[in-house]
């Protein structure tokens, strides 16, 4: 009756300003039936935030990768691409590969268990995807999600400095492909 449209799975159906098909109607979070995540529902707001009161700029299309954990022990992180994904898409890949039990903060912290695993673009260095099952990657991963958004090249967390011990170093160890 109020003209919001939703589609078959019962998700309210929206533009990527999170408009529905009522325009002075928005919806954000997870009526919009898509990955329903907090941080989702908050990115939903700035589209929201930037068309009601900014300059609309920011959009659907702006958001970037989205990271998610599953908090087990060790939690599983993933942002972007698999391997599979990522030839599948067209990519000549370059893969990387650490165990957990090569992490110096893994065995202070008594947690050795997992694998890290990242997915690298062959041709550009960028990083398409990580999946990384250890200690603290519900932390980690936002830093590869930050170098993927800003378009960084693998080498660069690689190389930069990281305090010691910290699960942050692995980074160095796992993008030395
Ligand atoms: C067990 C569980 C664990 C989760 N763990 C995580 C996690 O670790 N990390 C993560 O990012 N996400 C997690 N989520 C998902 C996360 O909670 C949701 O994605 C997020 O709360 C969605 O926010 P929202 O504002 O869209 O909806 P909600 O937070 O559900 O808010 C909707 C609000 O609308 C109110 N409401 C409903 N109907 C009406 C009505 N007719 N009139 C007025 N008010 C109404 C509700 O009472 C509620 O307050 C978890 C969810 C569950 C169930």
């Amino acid at each position: 009756m109020a003209g919001v449209q939703t589609n078959e799975r019962g998700g309210i159906i929206t533009d990527d300003t999170r408009t529905t098909t009522a325009p002075h109607i928005f919806a954000m979070g997870d009526v919009v039936g898509g990955l329903q995540f907090t941080y989702i529902s908050l990115d939903d707001y700035r589209m929201v935030r930037s068309k009601v009161l900014g300059d609309g700029s920011y959009t659907l299309d702006k958001r970037g990768a989205v990271p998610y954990s599953v908090f087990m022990n060790p939690p599983f992180s993933r942002v972007g691409m698999s391997e599979e994904e990522a030839a599948k898409a067209g990519y000549k890949v370059k893969t990387a590969r650490l165990e957990a039990t090569a992490i110096p903060k893994a065995l202070v912290v008594g947690q050795p268990d997992g694998l890290l695993k990242a997915v690298v673009d062959a041709g550009t260095g960028k990083i398409l995807g990580a999946h990384l099952f250890c200690e603290e990657s519900h932390e980690l991963i936002n830093l590869v999600k930050l170098a993927m958004d800003a378009g960084l090249h693998y080498t660069t967390l690689r190389d930069m400095i990281f305090t010691h011990p910290t699960m942050g170093e692995a980074l160095n160890d796992l993008f030395n492909i």
